[in-house]
């Protein structure tokens, strides 16, 4: 794996609100016009060099929250703010400040690498210069530059995730959200992913990562949330969430969340001995 120059995951100078926090949220609720309320009155702060992770079972309000901050869902009340720009009232800010690594590799497979991440620089507005150089940096930082012409779909499992946090990282965002970025992913890439992640967060970048993976959330992150039917239920570095639940570590913690804690490790070895 060959790591990078430092500029290439170097952020963009701060331009925002001095001292703002890098996610700032309020009271936050979206109920779907399906009358599902996804979120029900969250408040979260992310400090600005943080890497947060957020975690919780499937159908707790992840998604919805993610989709809210990078303006594909529109909150029903409570406020936003990324780096100080509000995500609704001032969409433009507070999105450039937003880098996204969706969940699903939603890459056009017809077009080559380059273009790829030429497409997305156009579209935050970054001259034709800027995103030859900042392409360039990018492709060699995450050793894609011999693949710059091919298409996508013919890149291996590892090569689409790679560009997937090229493509996140072209407009050079403070704020990046990595949504599961090693779902279903072998050991030796998650590994791999863990050192680039690592290294961004390293050079500046506030990261946000939704993980199912407790181990990486702990190896990662410096706090972490737990999210529970649309509301945030507990928080703080893993140790921090173990004393609140009175439990050994953060995976018996995630079981009170869940309310499976007959499912302790603990228990298991207990039995088995
Ligand atoms: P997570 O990402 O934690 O799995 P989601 O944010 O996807 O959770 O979902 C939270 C709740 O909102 C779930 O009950 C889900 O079914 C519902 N939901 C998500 N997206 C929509 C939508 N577009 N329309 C209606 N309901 C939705």
């Amino acid at each position: 794996m060959a790591f990078l120059s430092r500029s290439a995951f170097n952020a963009a100078p701060p331009t925002e609100v001095p001292g703002a926090l890098a996610l700032d949220i309020d009271a936050l609720t979206k109920r779907y016009p399906t009358g599902t309320e996804a979120l029900r009155g969250v408040s979260l702060e992310i400090q600005a060099g943080e890497f947060f992770g957020l975690l919780g079972p499937n159908g707790a309000g992840k998604s919805t929250l993610i989709h809210c901050t990078t303006g594909l869902a529109r909150p029903s009340s409570g406020s936003i703010k990324v780096f100080g720009h509000d995500a609704v009232e001032h969409y433009e800010e507070a999105r450039k400040a937003v880098g996204l690594a969706p969940q699903d590799l939603n890459i056009d497979w017809f077009l080559t690498l380059e273009e790829t991440l030429d497409y997305h620089g156009g579209y935050f507005g970054m001259p034709k210069r800027e995103r030859k150089e900042r392409i360039a940096e990018l492709l060699e930082a995450f050793s894609l530059s011999a693949k710059k012409n091919d298409r996508t779909r013919t890149l291996s499992g590892g090569m689409k995730r790679r560009l997937i946090l090229a493509r996140a990282l072209m407009h050079r965002p403070r704020f990046l959200i990595l949504d599961e970025p090693t779902a279903g992913v072998d050991v030796e890439l998650r590994l791999e992913l863990w050192h680039y992640v690592q290294q961004i967060n390293a050079e500046g970048t506030t990261i946000l990562l939704t993980t199912h993976y407790l181990e990486e959330a702990e190896q990662l992150c410096d706090k972490i949330a737990f999210i529970n039917d649309g509301q945030i239920v507990a928080q703080g570095t893993s140790q921090e969430l173990a004393a609140q639940y009175g439990v050994a570590g953060l995976e018996d913690a995630y079981l009170e969340l869940v309310g499976r804690k007959e499912l302790s490790r603990a228990h298991v070895s207990e039995a088995a001995s």
